[in-house]
């Protein structure tokens, strides 16, 4: 069996290749597509709901699972901190500029009831409006804490986004909104809330995205796509981490774990591609690389096999196992990553 397999796999390229060419409204691949390299062991299905999955697993299938709430970064139950509303301090570390000179879009509507007024601030001379704008929220962080927080949260980020036009914003005062989390999943308790707040931000600041950081050391994170709006925890070590990863689906990247299950609408995405469908955008780029990164098996949704660039152990979207040095170079994001990145920032500024 094992023997046959190479010629299996040639095969189904040649298939690929040419549905790529003939498919109607995709683009064409310029390069060949490599020899996939295989997956060692079984390979996973994504798409298919076990027995034993778990609730955030039950929660993407659309099965009803009861959700945690999380009322100011803590979990219901504990003490919540005292709520202060004196002025954050303006300490030197981190240095805070004022953005006096950022345009403001909208005059400010009706305020909500979103606190004392605020400040948005930039830890960096970052900003320009052919960026993309990245505003942090906090939640359950005290006046003082905030600032200071916020800012540490940017600079770990920052790096990631280097040679990306993306800009980094915050807000000085903590908000106060509640939370539901289940497993990795955070939303709104209540949703009009996050219609509010974008509201009262955007009539402030040009922001493309609003990254709420929810202090609490419970592991979560999910990107409303639709709503520009990333809600993460922010108490723990993953933080870094889960900002990067979130703010890369905002910037067009899909998901990439090896466990879990996936709506098969999922897939094809930026990570998990199917031979004869790979996205328009992902075409694009592998076209803009101009070199064809290494493709690896990666498992299956509903038994089609699925396929992904670079070694998922080391994808910040996907498996992300690996901290050591990354087969692609430095970059958190694989160089494909990266161009999917752009392009997708090109495009949203109509350039
Ligand atoms: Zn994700």
């Amino acid at each position: 069996m094992k023997n046959l397999f190479p010629l299996g796999v040639v095969l189904v390229l040649t298939v690929a290749m040419v549905a790529v060419e003939i498919g109607e409204g995709r683009s064409v691949l310029v390069m060949p597509l490599p020899m996939p390299i295989s997956y060692s062991g079984p390979l996973p299905e994504y798409c298919v709901l076990k027995e034993e999955s778990s609730g955030q697993e039950r929660l993407a299938a659309g099965t009803p699972v009861p959700m945690t709430p999380v009322v100011n970064g803590l979990e219901l139950g504990q003490v919540p901190p005292p709520t202060e509303v004196s002025v954050a301090p303006a300490t030197s570390e981190p240095q805070i500029v004022s953005p006096t000179d950022l345009p403001v879009t909208v005059e400010p509507t009706a305020t909500p009831n979103l606190g004392p007024p605020f400040k948005i601030l930039h830890t960096d001379d970052d900003f320009s409006p052919r960026n993309f704008h990245v505003l942090f929220v906090g939640v359950g962080y005290t006046s003082e804490e905030n600032p200071v927080e916020l800012a540490k949260l940017i600079e770990d980020v920052r790096g990631n986004f280097e040679g990306l036009r993306v800009d980094f914003a915050y807000v000085d005062k903590p908000f106060d909104l509640a939370f539901v989390q289940q497993s990795t999943t955070i939303l709104f308790e209540n949703d009009q809330e996050r219609v509010e707040l974008l509201a009262v931000l955007r009539s402030r600041y040009p922001v493309d995205s609003v990254i709420i950081a929810v202090k609490t050391n419970v592991l979560a994170g999910t990107s409303l796509n639709n709503g520009s709006v990333i809600i993460l925890t922010s108490n723990n070590p993953a933080a870094n981490y889960i900002t990067t990863h979130e703010l890369g689906h905002q910037l067009g990247l899909g998901d990439a774990y090896q466990v879990g299950y996936y709506k098969p609408a999922k897939f094809p995405n930026s990570e998990f591609f199917y031979l004869d469908d790979m996205p328009n955008y992902l075409v694009k780029a592998l076209n803009q690389l101009g070199t064809m990164p290494p493709m690896f098996e990666a498992g299956t949704c509903n038994g089609r096999k699925l396929y992904t660039f670079y070694d998922n152990f080391y994808n910040l979207m996907g498996l992300y196992v690996f901290n050591g040095p990354r087969p692609w170079g430095d970059s958190a994001f694989t160089p494909l990553q990266l161009q999917i990145m752009k392009d997708k920032i090109v495009s949203l500024r109509g350039e």
